[in-house]
């Protein structure tokens, strides 16, 4: 069957008989590529090294779902600050939507995880062990022998290590560095559930990248499908300049343009298109047909940027605007996010007091006394032990406050429960009421002030039954 050539009707990576087509992308040089491939080792070394580095005492980023404490760069949070995850998502969404208008996809060629794993690390590993894209192809059609068993094994023995390693480091993320060599060190069924986890990451690692590859990009990343909706003819994409390239032909011939029909820019793709169709669902933004184009532009001597970083209005000649109103309004939608999650981030403290009603009855009435039973619970997110004085402000005179008559130290990242039981003598009840519990922390002097609703009946109704208690009572 001749090879299909990439089309705007179907998917290259599929068939005419509906089989995949295994992508074997040619190497390439150039600006882009070598910045790409920095780029990319950095932000692999940040993944390794985040749960190493320690910041306050705990590593930057530590997702302790254990103890329901989520430590990020020296920020502590509990479970009960998860609200704030809503803005942390809605800002980086509209984040997204900002650079997405204004760059293209420019994070899934630069920086999205699944492009920098499958583009610098497993690929080079296929280009390591199986050659070039031509010895790759051949490769493929060779019948099955020693050699080609043996470079298989191999290969994917190395996914597999890479794979399991990508999955440890990001169980390290959720049990510390130390809990994961205390985990390596005991029996699978001792942590079945990390080990589950990590072996199901490893196996989906190991299936995206062995097998799957851009066909995540084409057909499965939600990001893919909306940048048709966030961008416009001012984005800055990857494009071909038809007027500059067409009509294609040979470098010698006068009357064609640049494009001299090499389809170097087709074979270097990840995703198996020809940027001269357009921009299409499939480019993921990697500038490789940037860099193989300028190498053919230096071979025959012709200004480099026939394919390059433009907007469609860049490319088509027409005038180029930076500001247009989805620019505004997503700037606007960032600064409206930003804001809100730094104020948001301004109720958060390092310490917590969390009040909650006792289950059962809502209050007890004694002869002498009204009464209302809470829960109190004290954390501390502090590396070093933190003293709580609590206290009521506003209770009417007698109140008895049982169970915080004493300070409360708790020890680094420590927290406790305890009860506090509201006693008002019914001489000074006068109904149901709401006062202050006051906690002051120390070493910080944090002040947390919450209000608690005291229950109970009705005081004139209260006094009555008392007096027709006292009435009914049987003289002596
Ligand atoms: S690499 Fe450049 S010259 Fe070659 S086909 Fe692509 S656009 Fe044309
Ligand atoms: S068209 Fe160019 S930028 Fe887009 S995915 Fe292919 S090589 Fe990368």
């Amino acid at each position: 069957m001749p090879p299909k050539l990439p089309n705007l009707v179907s998917v290259t990576t599929i068939a005419e008989d509906g089989s995949r087509v295994a992508l074997h992308p040619s190497d390439v040089h150039g600006r882009f590529t070598k910045q790409r491939r920095v780029f990319a080792l950095l932000l692999i070394a940040l993944y390794v090294a985040l749960p190493w580095i320690p910041v306050r005492g705990q590593p930057a980023l530590f997702f302790d779902l254990a103890n329901g404490r989520f430590h990020v760069f020296g920020l502590t949070f509990l479970t009960q600050d998860f609200w704030l995850v809503f803005f942390l998502i809605s800002g980086t969404g509209f984040a997204l939507f900002y650079i997405t208008a204004l760059f293209g996809r420019l994070w899934c060629g630069w920086a999205c995880p699944y492009t920098v794993f499958l583009e610098h690390v497993f690929r080079r590993i296929e280009r390591w062990i199986d050659g070039d894209s031509t010895a790759r192809q051949k490769l493929d059609r060779a019948p099955w022998g020693a050699g080609k068993w043996i470079r298989r094994l191999i290969k994917h023995l190395l996914y597999i290590l890479c794979a399991t390693v990508i999955a440890h480091v990001f169980l390290s993320y959720f049990v510390s560095i130390g809990g994961l060599y205390r985990y390596m060190g005991e029996s699978p069924m001792a942590n079945f559930k990390s080990f589950a986890l990590v072996f199901a990451l490893t196996a989906a690692i190991y299936f995206c990248f062995a097998w799957f590859r851009e066909q995540f990009c084409i057909i499965l990343c939600p990001y893919g499908r909306i940048q048709s909706a966030l961008t416009d003819d001012d984005t800055i994409i990857i494009g071909y300049d038809p007027k500059r390239g067409e009509p294609r032909g040979k470098a010698s011939d006068p009357a064609t343009g640049d494009c001299i029909d090499c389809r170097r820019c087709v074979t270097v793709c990840p995703t198996g298109i020809d940027i001269r169709n357009g921009l299409q669902l499939e480019c993921i933004g990697c500038a490789a047909c940037v860099d193989a184009c300028d190498s053919i532009m230096d071979k025959i001597d012709r200004p480099r940027g026939l394919v390059r970083y433009d907007s469609f209005n860049g490319l088509v000649g027409k005038t180029k605007r930076i500001v247009r109103p989805r620019i505004l309004l997503y700037t606007v939608l960032m600064f409206v996010g930003a804001s809100v999650l730094g104020v948001a981030l301004t109720r958060v403290h390092d310490v917590e007091v969390l009040t909650t009603r006792m289950t059962g009855m809502p209050y007890y009435v004694t002869d002498e006394t009204v009464r209302n039973q809470f829960k109190i619970r004290l954390f501390t997110k502090r590396a070093e032990p933190t003293t709580f004085t609590l206290s009521l402000e506003n209770a009417p005179e007698g109140t008895i406050a049982g169970g915080i008559d004493r300070p409360v130290t708790l020890g680094p990242l420590g927290s406790i429960e305890q009860p506090l039981t509201v006693i008002i003598p019914r001489e000074f009840y006068t109904g149901p009421g709401s006062f202050k519990l006051v906690s002051r922390s120390q070493p910080g002097g944090t002040i947390i002030t919450h209000t608690l609703d005291f229950v109970g009946p009705d005081a004139r109704l209260l006094a009555e039954d008392a007096e027709a208690a006292t009435k009914n009572k049987p003289k002596p």
